[in-house]
């Protein structure tokens, strides 16, 4: 008999084992759907790839301005035609997600125009950039724009509020899709299409952004399939597939994207420069492999709630929601437990496993949070991750994971230490 490698190098007790084997024998069906999707947008990459004629010789370093650099044209071409978007912008010196949702927001809203969020306050660290948190220089608000803001209605976009709130005709409305550091779950591209044919009806001159962080990939439609105007993400969530070593990308209506560049380069430049410092091979690759590893990680999303439920804790989404974020938030109910389940999770990592993870005051949060982290790739939560803020109602937020095999032993190592915690 093969001695399971969990116990043989991990010495996981059989209890812990027992549990993980229980969860997987319920979430047959639930991988096997997961599948499906994971094959259609592995064929949309690949063809987009080939489509643009992608070659060796992308691959080469451009200097200078970067006239011409045609690895940095064609990845742009490439998610432009995955997400099948008029025109994107892709470039490894957008340097997180929020960089490039505050591009789209600086590039789009003009001093007397209008931010509105429609599923509640957006991202904590967004609420830094509009300058409703903190107190930064150089916000939106402090360059005379102005933000407005509908709250959900029991973790649903409030559609009945909508029209109402929409009468001001903003210049650009914002959607959330994923989770953030709220409990509700993400919102599915159909309820985001729904929302967007509201907004479209009531205020057809608005813009529609939709914060696209963590749901690349889960679902085979993309917010601009639905309607969206532009949508933006980073590079080391799902659409780096783990390999993209930094970056952001902003994809959309073409006169919005041009706006976008011309924002982040200048007016008259555009998107004709800017250097791919050698990124574009890494860039691809991980584009390449981002359908099935945001899969990895969705299922390791639905081992962790169909294991927690199982356990008698609230899971977000709940085993049986509908997903389209790779977030699996579990509310523990104290500060020790959210510490402990982020140590297990450190040591599953494959970089930095021997860090212990202290609770910190990380830049643009209001608590101190606990990190665990440990990837190739600094700080990427495509990667076995997990965070929480020490806050009631003490709520920690698991995500990522490239290859399966490692979340389940990030569950297993979580389940035996919070184990040993009731004993
Ligand atoms: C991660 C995230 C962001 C910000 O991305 P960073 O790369 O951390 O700056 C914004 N919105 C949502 C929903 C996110 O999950």
């Amino acid at each position: 008999m093969i001695n399971n490698p969990y116990k043989k190098y991990y010495s996981i007790g059989d209890a812990a084992l027992k549990r993980i084997k229980h969860a997987e024998a319920k979430l047959k069906d639930r991988f096997a759907s997961l599948e499906a999707i994971r094959m259609e947008n592995q064929m949309k990459v690949l063809k987009a790839m080939q489509d643009n004629g992608l070659s060796q010789s992308d691959f080469y370093a451009a200097t200078g301005y970067g006239y011409g650099d045609t690895g940095r044209e064609k990845t742009e071409a490439i998610f432009r035609d995955v997400f099948r978007a008029e025109d994107a912008l892709v470039r490894a010196g957008i340097t997180s997600g929020t960089h490039a949702l505050a591009t789209v927001i600086f590039a789009l809203v003009g001093h007397g125009q209008t931010l509105f969020a429609a599923t509640g306050h957006p991202y904590d660290t967004l609420q830094e950039v509009i300058g409703i948190k903190g107190e930064e220089v150089g916000t939106l608000l402090e360059r005379g724009a102005k933000y407005e803001m509908l709250p959900l209605e029991h973790g649903k976009i409030n559609l009945a509020a909508l029209p109402e709130a929409l009468k001001t005709h903003p210049r650009l409305v914002l959607l959330q899709r994923s989770t953030g550091y709220t409990n509700r779950r993400a919102f599915t591209i159909d309820e985001l299409g729904e929302a967007i044919a509201v907004i479209r009806k009531e205020s057809p001159e608005s813009i529609i952004f939709v914060d696209n962080c963590y749901g690349e990939f889960t679902e085979t439609r993309e917010p601009l399939d639905v309607g969206a105007d532009l949508m933006a993400g980073s590079l080391i969530k799902n659409p780096g597939g783990g390999i993209a070593i930094s970056g952001g990308y902003i994809a959309g209506r073409k006169d919005l994207v041009e706006r976008c560049m011309n924002h982040l380069t200048a007016p008259g430049i555009g998107k004709d420069t800017g250097l791919s410092f050698g990124t574009t091979r890494l860039t691809l690759q991980g584009l390449f492999f981002a359908p099935h590893v945001t899969i990895e990680a969705l299922k390791g999303a639905l081992l962790f709630a169909a294991v927690y439920e199982d356990m008698g804790y609230s899971c977000m989404p709940a085993l049986s929601d509908p997903r389209s974020d790779i977030i699996e938030a579990i509310t523990l109910g104290t500060g020790e437990k959210v510490e402990k389940f982020c140590h297990a999770v450190q040591q599953a990592a494959s970089v930095g496993a021997d860090v212990l993870p202290m609770p910190w005051d990380m830049p643009g949060y209001t608590d101190p949070v606990v990190m665990a982290s440990g990837g190739f790739i600094d700080g990427s939560s495509i990667e076995v991750s997990a965070d929480g803020p020490m806050r009631e109602p003490y709520i920690v937020y698991y995500q990522g994971g490239v290859v399966y095999e490692q979340v389940k032993l990030a569950c297993l190592l979580t389940v035996e230490s919070l184990n040993q915690l009731n004993v």
